[in-house]
């Protein structure tokens, strides 16, 4: 692979990349910079990079920009000061991941490798990224605006809980000293902000570009601005005191985030006031195609091809992105959080323009790897009637079901790839991101119409390589609720549809289901019914993983207080290392080391009939339905139970109590 990427690196000049040294600076004839960008990531120049991205917006709008990628933070900072200082500003950027979730595991063990480092390999870029850099920054030239964005910035916007040292940490403006923050995707402020400097306006002054956030010292007040209308948070010296008041927050963050005119979020802390001021509407099909025609080269900057291929570029090189955005509004995932919950779509013209600058790439085999979004099937999708979307600040349009406002056609989308197919350079393009099998499956998306099927069809005899992967996420509808996925009873028609046309078309491919352990909610009776019920279906679990509550999410905010923060209920949470593995320990119930383990968990919890079922020899007769009712808990525990508990379990199929399960 990297001789491919070695020799298009050749015969392209240098000057083909943004400079990322004094030299390349000078070779295009600049002596000074307006803008600088710091980031966590090797440079890749790539539309799917966000360095890169910003970087070719800055360059787009007549500015000199230049990037320090990974600097080493821990000698004389020399890296930091190798440009000298920009005249406009310092953009800082952790890379496209949060620095933590890049570090550590689930379970807090550290990283060996990187995927965004040249070889994979680890310690390039400091835990927190953004606030060491910004902070560093700020020592050297106390005198230039620092700018911070990216995931890792947006989505510490505001008090949030840190799962890596177990604490709230006020908004990152506060801890990195930075002037001002871009959160979500940059290119509607970055422009802004660009335009209103050139005008003459100083930094210091911008103070009503939607999409930014910064500090400002309560005597001074809120800038003023007829347009927004504000709500002001509990601060976070409140937050620190009371658990149900940061739970509390969360609703207003999301609800706000996600409208299309949301309002100004106003939140105390300390001396200051941290404003947000609202999104910009979502970016039209025009804009999203400026953005991704760019002339980015595809290519991680020459420099590094003695130190390795970068892991993150290979499994994207050949993939093409055609939305940003989600509207599924599962409670673990940041993607709207980020990058909104309404859809922005590339023209099929762009898409089908970058389609071919992939196949022009040299060791390109005539395979697409993917051509998919965040969710691949949400590509154009939207109201049908926009003013009623105008008004709604419900988090999600397929929960708890599907929106009747909501246009689902997968026509769009199978226009694409048959667009793709034609292309003889293709021989095959796989759809390898993430599809919403509910959407898919008529008995949940009861206004779907034909195109469900034709989609389904297309997808699973075109563009899967072998095994389709899905994330029902778990099985126990209580669990579910809270993770703000359908029932599991819509996976397994899913499955049949599936099994149909393997057959019809004698395809032979795999259903690979994904699922999370640990989420808040889940309890162990959760877990041995979700090794059940895949078992009896006939699946052999490999793509799991354990909860981690990563910044800005509605579960993350359960995890830290132990209230949902719609209705303020308590939710129960697995939380210690012990919980966690065990309950990972259920969907290996197969193997040998498990075993024992599982039985005993189960005996003890007096369910000695789920044992059999799952590791015992009757498993192949045993009859598919759901478990009945066994609460043997004591009168008063059970009187105990929060309604939240009591309102998800009585709507659960699988709703049957542990005998010794705690309250907790
Ligand atoms: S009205 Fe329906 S389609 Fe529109 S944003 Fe709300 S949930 Fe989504």
């Amino acid at each position: 692979m990297q001789a491919g990427n070695n020799k298009e690196q050749e015969r392209r000049p240098m000057s083909d990349w943004l400079p990322i040294t004094k030299k390349e600076v000078e070779m295009k004839g600049w002596s000074d910079l307006d803008v600088i960008l710091i980031s966590g990531d090797a440079y890749v120049d790539h539309p799917a990079f966000g360095p890169a991205a910003i970087g070719r917006i800055i360059e787009d709008e007549g500015y000199k920009v230049a990037i320090i990628p990974q600097p080493n933070w821990q000698d004389d900072l020399r890296d930091f000061k190798k440009l000298g200082k920009p005249k406009m500003f310092f953009g800082v950027t952790a890379g496209c991941m949060d620095s933590m979730v890049n570090h550590y595991t689930a379970n807090k063990r550290k990283r060996s490798n990187d995927s965004y480092t040249p070889g994979g390999e680890a310690g390039f870029r400091p835990d927190y990224a953004a606030n060491t850099y910004a902070q560093i920054l700020k020592q050297i030239y106390p005198d230039v605006p620092v700018l911070i964005g990216g995931v890792e910035a947006s989505l510490r916007r505001v008090t949030h809980y840190d799962y890596w040292s177990d604490k709230l940490r006020a908004n990152i403006l506060s801890t990195s000293g930075a002037d001002m923050l871009v959160y979500g995707m940059g290119e509607q402020p970055l422009r802004e902000i660009m335009k209103l400097m050139n005008k003459g306006i100083p930094f210091d002054s911008l103070k009503t570009i939607p999409q930014t956030a910064f500090l400002r010292n309560v005597q001074e007040g809120l800038p003023k601005n007829k347009n927004w209308q504000d709500i002001e948070l509990a601060s976070h010296e409140d937050c620190l005191k009371d658990k149900k008041a940061y739970a509390a927050n969360f609703k207003f963050i999301e609800q706000e985030s996600n409208k299309l005119k949301g309002r100004r979020i106003i939140q105390k802390v300390g001396a200051d006031h941290l404003i947000i001021n609202p999104p910009y509407p979502t970016m039209t099909e025009k804009e999203m195609d400026r953005s991704f025609d760019l002339p980015f080269t595809r290519l991680p900057h020459p420099k590094y091809n003695k130190r390795g291929t970068i892991p993150a570029f290979e499994m994207i090189k050949f993939s093409v992105n055609m939305h940003r955005g989600c509207f599924g509004g599962c409670s673990f995932c940041t993607i709207s959080a980020h990058q909104g919950k309404f859809i922005a779509s590339r023209s099929q013209e762009s898409i089908l323009k970058e389609v071919e600058k992939v196949t022009e790439m040299p060791d390109f085999k005539g395979y697409i790897s993917d051509i998919g979004g965040p969710s691949a099937n949400m590509y154009k999708m939207k109201g049908k009637v926009q003013s009623i979307c105008d008004k709604c600040v419900s988090p999600s349009c397929i929960d708890p079901v599907i929106c009747s406002n909501l246009d689902t056609s997968h026509q769009p989308l199978i226009d694409i790839y048959k667009a793709v197919d034609e292309n003889p350079k293709v021989k095959k393009a796989f759809v390898g991101s993430g599809i919403r099998y509910d959407m898919l499956v008529p008995e949940f998306n009861k206004n779907g119409d034909h195109t469900l099927d034709e989609y389904m069809e297309q997808v699973l005899t075109r563009h899967v390589s072998g095994r389709l992967k899905v994330a029902p996420e778990n099985t126990a509808d209580n669990t579910l609720k809270i993770m703000r996925k359908p029932s599991f009873k819509y996976f397994k028609m899913f499955k049949k549809k599936f099994d149909e046309i393997d057959k019809k078309h004698s395809l032979n491919q795999q259903l690979v289901p994904y699922f999370i352990s640990s989420h808040p909610g889940c309890d162990d009776a959760d877990m041995a019914n979700l090794a059940i019920e895949t078992k009896e279906m006939g699946f052999q679990l490999e793509q799991v993983q354990d909860f981690t509550p990563t910044p800005m999410t509605v579960a993350t905010v359960i995890y830290y207080s132990g209230f949902h923060p719609y209705t303020l209920e308590e939710i129960y949470t697995p939380k210690s290392k012990k919980e966690k593995l065990e309950q990972n320990k259920f969907f290996f119930w197969y193997k040998k080391e498990n075993k024992s383990f599982i039985r005993e968990k189960l005996k003890t919890a007096g369910r000695e009939d789920l044992a059999e079922r799952l590791l015992g020899g009757v498993m192949d007769h045993a009859p598919k339905a759901s478990f009945e009712k066994k609460d043997k808990s004591k009168p008063e525990r059970r009187a105990g139970k929060s309604k939240q508990n009591r309102d998800f379990k009585k709507k659960g199929n699988q709703d049957f109590k542990f005998r010794g399960k705690k309250k907790r």
